[in-house]
């Protein structure tokens, strides 16, 4: 057999780590797999919702269960022409495939309110919710990526403190969830209910100002804690276009021969990881298809799918993200589901191909 194609992975998250074990199971010794990261493991981020109420840390999902080459370190630039990554302390390393996953960062949207960023933020939210006696408002900026963790956090309040602050979600959607479709919206809005939860659609959260939330439109609304979501923002990577990049369905940056990217770092309105691994999967089952592993590289078809954790029994939502399309492709088309039972399993919140057995087998591990 001719020499592996030497694949580089950058970052070391979800996205990362989905193609990491995609390409080991579909071009297995075809392709030598190296991953350019600060680290090899990181933190459950969906699972850190629990944490302003449990005082527990989410848990760390780790590399260690699959060999690779480990590089420490991120990556500053991309020669494309060379085929060549540049990292932050001067090193070079060259690659034949190589697919960017360093994610996106995360900053304030609402000025002035507490930010939920995922675990580094917890202790904040903790702190907002244990001193607010009247009102506490959560925000989901109109620029947030991923609406979810919003109304996990309120439902999570209503049910760990009962009898306490009132509690409000302010969002710009129209209906609570929206992205998940009718029925599951309403499923949503009646578990707000039942949990005390008012809802405010239409309506954005600007910035806080003294024991008031500012919206866009100029009214006031008070309270003594507001928590937001963050909006992502790009990460600048010199060679790369700027901006969240654009890929097309096998995940392969628009105009950089050789460089795919998959997750947060991607243009599009939806940040998630699922979709995140979604792309990662594209994206590997492309490049084997490309080191002659025989296989008929399938496009990237996003299905969106949400365990919101509610306190009680969670809900499951699906929605197919090419239904839109649905006249154009009536066959690939399938109706939104939504259920208290799981619909996917294992039933993990980040679902992938191969990540959810590997982030199960771990627990069990
Ligand atoms: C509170 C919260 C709840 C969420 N809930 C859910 C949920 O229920 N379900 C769901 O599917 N998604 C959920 N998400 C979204 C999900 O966490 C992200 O969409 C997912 O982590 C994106 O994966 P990624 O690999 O693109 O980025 P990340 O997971 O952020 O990983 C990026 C990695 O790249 C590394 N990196 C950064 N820069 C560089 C560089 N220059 N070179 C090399 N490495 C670099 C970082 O260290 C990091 O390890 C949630 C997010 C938050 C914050």
């Amino acid at each position: 057999m001719s020499d592996p194609m030497r694949v580089l992975i950058a970052g070391g998250g979800v996205a990362a780590l989905e193609a990491v074990l995609a390409l080991r199971a579909l071009a297995g010794d075809r392709v030598a797999v190296e991953l350019l990261a600060p680290g090899t493991q990181f933190p459950h981020r969906p699972e850190s919702v629990r944490s302003p109420f449990s005082g527990e840390p989410a848990p760390q999902i780790s590399f260690d269960r699959v060999p690779i080459t480990h590089h420490r370190g991120a990556l500053a630039a991309v020669a494309a022409d060379r085929r060549e990554a540049r990292t932050t302390d001067g090193g070079r390393l060259s690659y034949d495939r190589l697919i960017v996953a360093t994610g996106a960062r995360s900053v304030e949207a609402v000025h002035g309110a507490t930010l939920f960023r995922g675990p580094v933020s917890a202790g904040a939210v903790e702190g907002a919710l244990r001193d607010a006696k009247g009102r506490v408002v959560f925000a989901l900026p109109a620029e947030s990526a991923w609406a979810l963790p919003i109304y996990e956090l309120a439902l999570l309040a209503a049910h760990e403190r009962r009898g306490g602050p009132e509690l409000m979600v302010v969002t710009h959607e129209p209906r609570p969830l929206d992205i998940f479709g009718r029925t599951a919206s309403d499923a949503v809005a009646r578990l707000l209910d039942r949990a005390g939860i008012e809802f405010l659609g239409d309506t954005v959260a600007d910035s806080v100002l003294g024991d008031a939330v500012v919206t866009h439109d100029g009214r006031l609304i008070t309270a003594d804690a507001v928590i937001a979501l963050p909006r992502p923002e790009p990460r600048a990577i010199a060679g790369l276009p700027e901006g969240f990049l654009e890929i097309d369905e096998h995940a392969r940056v628009v105009g950089v021969p050789g460089v795919f990217a998959a997750g947060d770092g991607t243009a599009g309105p939806i940040k998630q990881g699922g979709l995140a691994t979604q792309q990662a999967d594209a994206a590997a089952e492309r490049i084997a298809a490309e080191a002659g592993a025989g296989n008929d590289p399938r496009p990237y078809r996003p299905v969106l799918r949400g365990l919101l954790l509610t306190g009680e029994a969670p809900l499951y939502m699906r929605k197919d993200l090419t239904g839109d399309d649905a006249l154009a492709r009536p066959l690939r088309y399938a109706p939104p589901q939504t259920s208290r039972s799981p619909l996917w399993w294992p039933d993990e919140k980040i679902v992938g191909r191969y990540l959810s057995g590997y982030i199960a087998g771990g627990r069990a591990a």
